[in-house]
This record gives C-alpha cells, sequence and structure tokens, in this order.
C-alpha cells in the first residue's frame, strides 16, 4: 500500500525535428506539477490528447526521471528506485507482454520470477483464479495462446489480467480499453471498478474518456498542458470548477457542451458582470416563452430530443453566442422562436484569466467563493 506524491515536477522531452534530424525540438510535457494520491485509492487523470498524461505514469513508474522536483512513495523518495523495484502493476497503451510465453504463463509472471515458496504459489494461485473470475471467457480463451497471434484489443486484456494478478502496491493504468469495442469496455470498466474496490490498490489510472473518468475516480484529476487544474471528487469539480477550461472539459451528460459562456454585459444585471464571462450548466437553463424582465432574451436556433429518456436539447442565439439548454418536456420550440432564459445557479469567470470568481445558487444570489465548500442545488 502505498501513498503517492509528486512535488513540483518538471519533465521537458525533446525530439529530434524534420527527416533530416536537424535541430531538437522540445515539449515541456509536465510543468511544476504537484499532485498527491492517497493511500487506497483511485485517482483518474482526465485530460486531453497530448497533456502529459502518459508522461505522468512514466514519471510515477520510474521508467522517467524528472528534471527538477520529487516523487515519493509513502514520504520516502524514489529517485534512487528502479522502476522493477517499485512495487508497481502497469497496463500501458502499448505494453509488451513476454512473446515466447502463452498468455497464462504472461499473466501469472510477476510470480513465476520469484522464489518459489508454498505461501507464494498460494497467493499467485489465488490472485490468478480471481483475475480468472473477474475476466471470464474473455481471458480464458486467450490463455493458452501466445502474444504474436492476439490482435491489440487480446493483448491488452492479457497485459490488464497480469497486471490485478501481481502483487502491486501501486497500479498505474494508461488507457487500457482504447482498443475494445464498446460492450467490452463497458464490461471491463465496472469490473475493474469492482476489483479496485476489494484490493484497495492505490491506482492512478489517466485517461481522456469522461465517462470512464467518472465512473473509476474516487478522485478526478483534470489536466491540460502539462499542468493539473484542478483536484476533487467529480461532483466538486462540476459544481465548483475553478476555471473555464474545467467548467468547459468535465461533460457528465452527453447531448450538450458542458456549459455556455456568455458575455456578462449582455446580462440583465450587467453593471457588476462586464469582463466577466457567466457560465450556465444545460440544466440550469429555464426557458420561458413570456417574455420576463429578469430574462436574457435570445431565439430558438436549434431543438434536439433524444431518446430514451426524451430531453430534449435546445440551442439559443444570444448575439454571437450560444445558450444551451436541457429540459424534460419537448413542448413545441420552433426554430426563430423569441425566448427568454433565466438560470437556476450560473458561474461567474474573470474573461482575462478564466478563473471562477464566484458561483450564484438560486434567486439569493448567494456569493460563492472559489475556495469555499459549494453546495448547489
Ligand atoms: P498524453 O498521454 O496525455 O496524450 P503524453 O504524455 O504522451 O500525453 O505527451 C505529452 C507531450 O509530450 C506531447 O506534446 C507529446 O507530443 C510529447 N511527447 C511525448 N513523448 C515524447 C517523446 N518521447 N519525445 C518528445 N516528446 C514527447
Ligand atoms: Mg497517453
Amino acid at each position: 500500500m502505498a501513498q503517492i506524491d509528486l512535488r513540483d515536477v518538471c519533465k521537458t522531452l525533446s525530439e529530434s525535428s524534420g527527416i533530416f534530424g536537424g535541430g531538437r525540438r522540445s515539449t515541456v510535457a509536465i510543468r511544476d506539477l504537484t499532485l498527491r494520491v492517497p493511500d487506497g485509492q483511485t485517482m483518474v487523470v482526465l485530460g486531453p490528447s497530448g497533456c502529459g498524461k502518459t508522461t505522468l505514469l512514466k514519471l510515477i513508474a520510474g521508467l522517467l526521471q524528472p528534471d527538477s522536483g520529487d516523487v515519493l512513495f509513502n514520504d520516502a523518495d524514489m529517485k534512487a528506485v528502479s522502476p522493477g523495484e517499485r512495487r508497481i502493476g502497469m497496463v500501458f497503451q502499448n505494453y509488451a507482454l513476454y512473446p515466447n510465453l502463452v498468455s497464462r504463463t504472461n499473466v501469472r509472471s510477476y510470480f513465476l520470477f520469484r522464489k518459489k515458496t508454498a505461501a507464494l504459489d498460494a497467493l499467485a494461485r489465488a490472485k490468478f483464479e480471481r483475475t480468472s473470475a473477474l475476466m471470464g471467457v474473455e481471458l480464458a480463451y486467450l490463455l493458452d495462446r501466445k502474444p504474436t497471434t492476439l490482435s491489440g484489443g487480446e493483448k491488452q486484456r492479457v497485459a490488464l489480467g497480469r497486471c490485478i494478478t501481481r502483487d502491486a502496491a501501486v497500479f498505474l493504468v494508461d488507457e487500457p480499453f482504447a482498443n475494445l469495442d464498446q460492450t467490452l469496455r463497458e464490461k471491463y470498466r465496472v469490473n475493474l471498478k469492482r476489483l479496485l474496490k476489494q484490493f484497495k490498490i492505490t491506482t492512478v489510472y489517466v485517461t481522456h474518456d469522461h465517462h470512464e473518468a467518472l465512473l473509476l475516480a474516487d478522485i478526478l484529476a483534470v489536466m491540460d498542458r502539462g499542468r493539473i487544474e484542478q483536484v476533487g471528487a467529480p461532483r466538486e469539480i462540476y459544481d465548483a470548477p475553478k476555471n473555464t477550461f474545467v467548467a468547459a472539459f468535465l461533460n457528465i451528460s452527453p447531448g450538450a457542451p458542458p456549459i455556455s459562456l456568455i458575455d456578462g454585459h449582455r446580462m440583465p444585471n450587467r453593471e457588476t458582470l462586464a469582463q466577466m464571462w457567466v457560465g450556465v450548466r444545460p440544466e440550469d437553463v429555464e426557458v420561458s416563452r413570456e417574455p420576463r424582465a429578469d430574462g436574457l432574451q435570445g431565439t430558438i436556433a436549434e431543438s434536439i430530443t433524444l431518446p430514451p429518456r426524451d430531453t430534449t436539447f435546445l440551442t439559443i442565439s444570444i448575439g454571437e453566442r450560444e445558450v444551451h439548454a436541457q429540459t424534460a418536456c419537448g413542448g413545441d420550440h420552433r426554430t426563430g422562436d423569441p425566448v427568454w432564459l433565466t438560470f437556476k445557479r450560473y458561474h461567474v469567470f474573470d474573461k482575462t484569466s478564466g478563473v471562477r470568481l464566484r458561483s450564484h445558487d438560486g434567486g439569493d444570489d448567494d456569493l460563492v467563493a472559489p475556495d469555499s465548500d459549494v453546495h448547489l442545488g
């Protein structure tokens, strides 16, 4: 069991540019990154492709050394500890299996290369049986085959099996289900969740998939361009996003963009909102067909109703920008209809920095500062 800390970690990667390998181009993959993964918890790092997720895992694993800053396991500096000694189970996007060993042996490989004792043998058998039970026929039919005969998705399954079989203190997982088809992906996510709950292994799971992140995370960390933007429970981050990037990135329901940003000067109470973005979630927009003095006037640009719950998503034009609204009943909104919008809750962001300054909850204009607890709704 382990608590993982990254303290002020920086890492610049360089690659040669051009086919003639002239100059070298460097990318800052990780910038001043400080993050704590508590013992026994699953932290999901959610961020767009290229933001540095794989690099972050390699730094924790010891496959890369930071340029500056520290990686600690249980407060012990890992600088001098090799990847093999860190008791890590890894499933990376292209994690190599032993090519000349059948899948069964690959899954059990960690135990095969240790000194044999009766206790270790029993543990190995128990862990292997547990893995087999969890992964079922999807792993069973691969056990007698060698990696060279497996597809990408099948190799991933064997690598995942190996990872959950070995006796790891830390589990590092890099988008393991990206190559699997939808049905298997959903099944494995749920199985993995069950497994992580059962063994309470400290886990860092990186993905760009929101649904995967929301399902698996005890703690969510939203990452962008080498930085962790915000850490917290998924609901906390959704309810009190630190800035416009986080607000617009974390999407808990498909069907509409997660937040609409409106120029503050368009709002009815505009004098306090100049130089601000007003951000509103689709579920917090109330649409009235009658003029309202406290309402923001707009025009229906699009109405789309999605099964199976018959939720209607409206796109409303406000000047050059659009506001997305989610309503339970379809109504008979037609393109071009005028409507008046009021917001059950909304956030106010600084236009220059994108930082959230406060949130308004309900009709009473409660001000909620970014650092305080926000209990919306
Ligand atoms: P993610 O896993 O979030 O997609 P990565 O950690 O793989 O992101 O990459 C972060 C950044 O570092 C990207 O801009 C990527 O192009 C760059 N990068 C990744 N690996 C290397 C490498 N070996 N050499 C140079 N740059 C790299
Ligand atoms: Mg990656």
